[in-house]
């Protein structure tokens, strides 16, 4: 078995990920890039709004991290979201700067005017689409797609074709349209769009394998999180073979969300063992600007970015915490930016006490004065019915140390 599952120091996960007959099955791809559609998919969240100088910012911290694309906007949309796209394209970033289209003309006119690399022309696919909201056929889906594919193409975009709701699409449609697009106009890359989240794992992989057999093309995965399953369906597609996957920061998006770019990129880089060069111990700022932004918080049982992730309250080997995380922790919390901590509660035991006390740099107290303060502890979590915070602890402290001074003293007058 391969050593990959631990790295000293940064993480020690199970390692019968690298189990011959779990990696056997993989089709993994050399590289997987990341497409980050957070300044588009992520803006369709209803009630967020992001100003052009929002966009910039997001951008530029996307980019630090190291995401290879980012989906800057749809120009379609407003002067602004036009404007935003490309002053985004002028930054001279290192990703490379997309937009989204529908299957027009103007769409891509647009998208080249704001200067931008690549394209992501959309069209619907999904059969209850198809038959409930746009009364088309896969004829008429091929017919609006192939000219603009060809001018996009034309024009040297990098152009993804995007049929969406894919994964409710009848398969017949689906091959007939994706066989006469590779003929008719040949993108670089096809989506697989599992718009209302609601496709399976293995039902992703199948269709990657599906889609590729029919196109011989790049294939990408854009999930949704309905089901809770975004980020391991784009996984699975990537296991299949995908070699893009769509995010949003933060896993913002319509209803449930996208599959969140954090929990893939420590995913791809860790469970994967991809060699990624991305800055994961930036990837709290960047949640930070994402949640101030859009206005919505962050849970903080939140993968990769909770404020909880890396706390323990019960007794033992609270120490480990900190001294050895990859005992308490599948990674270590430096890894992603973070650090290891631990509170006060009612789960609390006299290691918990201990720590905190030679935390605050106090080495006096003797093991009546630590019982006394954790029974104090308990009580006090169960009254709150929460965690301590440090004001209320060392409120704790001071009454039991004052008092077991009094009480020394007192021993020592009548001795
Ligand atoms: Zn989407």
């Amino acid at each position: 078995m391969s050593d990959q599952y631990f790295r000293e120091n940064q993480w020690w996960v199970s390692p019968y990920n690298f189990a011959p007959e779990v990696r056997g099955t993989f089709q993994l791809p050399e590289r997987v890039s990341i497409h980050d559609a957070t300044l588009r998919d992520g803006e369709q969240t209803p009630g967020v709004v992001m100003s052009v100088a929002d966009k910039i910012a997001i951008a530029e911290k996307l980019d630090e991290i190291g995401v290879e694309r980012i989906e800057a906007g749809m120009p379609a949309v407003s002067e602004q979201d036009f404007e935003a796209i490309r002053q985004i394209s002028r930054l001279g970033l290192k990703a490379r700067i997309y937009t989204f289209a529908r299957a027009i003309n103007a769409d891509i006119d647009k998208a080249i005017e704001c200067g931008c690399h690549g394209v992501i022309i959309e069209v619907p696919i999904g059969y209850p689409k198809l038959k409930y909201q746009f009364k088309w056929t896969w004829e008429d889906v091929l017919r609006k797609s192939v000219p603009v594919i060809q001018h996009a193409k034309s024009r040297g975009l990098h152009t993804v074709f995007f049929p969406y709701d894919t994964t409710r699409a009848r398969e017949e449609d689906l091959k007939n349209l994706l066989t006469r697009i590779v003929q008719d106009a040949r993108p670089d890359a096809v989506g697989v769009v599992d718009t209302m989240g609601c496709a399976l794992p293995e039902t992703i992989k199948h269709m990657v394998r599906l889609v590729k057999s029919w196109t011989n093309l790049s294939v990408e995965v854009h999930t949704h999180n309905d089901f809770g399953m975004a980020v391991a369906t784009e996984l699975a597609g990537v296991e299949a073979g995908a070699d893009c996957v769509h995010s949003c920061a933060n896993g913002l998006g319509e209803r449930t969300g996208n599959a969140a770019l954090e929990e893939l990129m420590v995913a791809l880089h860790v469970l994967y063992g991809y060699d990624t060069q991305y800055n994961l111990s930036k990837l709290p700022e960047l949640g930070e600007v994402v949640s101030r932004i859009s206005r919505f918080p962050t849970a903080a049982n939140k993968p990769i970015l909770g404020a909880r992730n890396f706390t323990r309250e019960s007794g033992i080997g609270v120490d480990l915490v900190v001294k050895e995380p990859l005992a308490m922790f599948g990674t270590h919390p430096a890894l992603t930016g973070r650090t290891g901590e631990v509170v006060l509660g009612k789960k609390s035991g006299k290691a918990s006490i201990t720590y905190n006390l030679e935390r605050m740099g106090i080495t006096e107290a003797d093991d009546e004065a630590v019982s006394e303060m954790l029974r104090r502890v308990k009580d006090k979590g169960i009254e709150k019915r929460g965690l301590l915070d440090e004001e209320e602890f060392r409120e704790i402290v001071e009454i039991v140390m004052s008092t077991s001074a009094l009480h020394r003293d007192e021993v020592s007058a009548n001795s």
